[in-house]
């Protein structure tokens, strides 16, 4: 499903977000997909499912999770931030959220076997933690580069009983790790389920993930609505693929009075291959079965990419913010390197939180946006903890 589009595949007009999304897959996928689409339909209606997802989320995952004033920060800035704090989720950010509600459902469809991509590896220990809780064989793919920097990660999956497999090809890293997820699913479809890791690839995935962080924006409303009786003037919320972005985003989509800000990664430049801003850079084009806008050059060949973070480390955003960017209705800017940097030890120094490097870019944008925000009612979404970037920002001096 990688670069060329859908060379043998079809789309549909299902998954679609304008001239975004859909669905352009192998043959050989259209009907697990379709299958899929069916399947969590179902699950969605079924009050026995969701009573489940519901009591696994707060349970085991942790929720709901403080939304959190941040007196020091608010001062500093001049505006009023509150923190939805999926730092403190089980696994250490937002992505289990998705992990659980996609297990549950591949155990409901009779599937006894998860796959995952991961890059930084938080996806992979987030799914092989799910997988291990609801019984589930759990492989994750990983790029060899990828597994020498994360070698702890590494062990983590391992530890929980996940096989993780190095991928060799290509950069060694996501995108090549996506590619070889999507093959093992090919041939095991019958018996596993592909947990994506972002609100990404072909329909019905950005949806369904969706669907799965919509929990974080929900609370987020109920909680600023009980401490300040009002919706908030500006969500922030750093954009990788996407989904805790449009989880937080999706149930204030309707308020337009509340403003919609997402951070891509800025990285080290403007030039091609310094950074992740597929709104700076990017073109439509497909990429892991769906159209989107993606870093490309002139021959569609996808770009490289830079991030000091991980998580925001990818060439192709997920298809809904490329619509809600297309309609006006959410803005996407970014935060380079450094201003993610300090905002790493701003927030660690006047609130005694360590957030993660990708949480981080959505700080820096609103620190270093906060004069045009001044009284502003804002929320932030903190969409993991930093404990997992500390030896990084110390090495490079933060
Ligand atoms: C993976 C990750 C992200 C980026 O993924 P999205 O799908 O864009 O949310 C952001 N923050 C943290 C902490 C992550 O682990």
């Amino acid at each position: 499903m990688d670069g060329a589009p859908a060379s043998g595949g079809q789309s549909s007009t299902a998954g679609r977000f304008g001239p975004f999304g859909g669905r352009y897959a192998p043959e050989t996928l259209v009907a697990p997909l379709e299958e899929l689409e069916r399947a969590f339909a179902a699950a969605l209606a079924d009050p026995s499912f969701t009573a489940e997802l519901h009591r696994e989320l707060g349970a085991w995952a942790g929720r709901p999770t403080p939304l959190t004033f941040a007196p020091r920060l608010s001062e500093r800035l001049g505006l009023t931030v509150y923190l939805k704090r999926e730092d403190l989720a089980h696994t250490g950010a937002h992505k289990i959220n998705n992990c659980v509600g996609q297990c549950l459902l591949a155990r409901r469809m009779g599937k006894r076997r998860v796959i995952a991509e991961t890059g930084a590896g938080q996806h992979g220990v987030a799914t092989a933690a799910a997988a291990a809780r609801l019984g589930l064989r759990c492989t994750v793919y990983m790029g060899t580069l990828d597994m020498e920097r994360q070698a702890l990660n590494v062990y983590r999956m391992r530890l929980l009983g996940a096989e993780v497999r190095g991928v060799e090809a290509g950069s060694r890293t996501l995108k090549d790790a996506i590619n070889e997820a999507m093959r093992d699913w090919v041939a095991s479809v019958a018996d596993s389920h592909y947990v994506l890791g972002s609100a990404l690839g072909p329909h019905p995935y950005p949806t369904m993930v969706r669907t799965s962080q919509r929990v974080l924006g929900e609370e987020a409303r109920r909680q600023i609505l009980e401490q300040r009786g009002r919706l908030p003037d500006l969500l922030v919320a750093c954009v990788g693929g996407g989904s805790n972005a449009i989880g937080l985003f999706a149930p204030f989509l309707d308020d337009p009075a509340v403003a919609l800000v997402g951070v891509e990664a800025g990285g080290r430049g403007e030039r091609p291959g310094e950074h992740a801003a597929r709104f700076l850079g990017g073109r439509p084009g497909v990429l892991h079965g769906a159209r989107t806008l993606v870093l490309q050059d002139e021959a569609g060949q996808v770009l490289g990419t830079h991030s000091v973070s991980a998580g925001l480390d990818y060439a192709a955003v997920g298809p809904e913010h490329a619509w809600l960017a297309a309609q006006g209705r959410a803005r996407y800017e970014r935060a380079g390197d450094a201003a993610a940097l300090a905002a790493f030890r701003l927030l660690s120094e006047l609130e005694g939180i360590i957030p993660a490097l990708e949480s981080a870019h959505a700080l820096a944008w609103l620190v270093e946006h906060a004069r045009e925000h001044q009284g502003a009612l804002a929320i932030v979404n903190l969409s993991g903890r930093g404990d997992k970037d500390v030896e990084q920002a110390q090495r490079l001096g933060a």
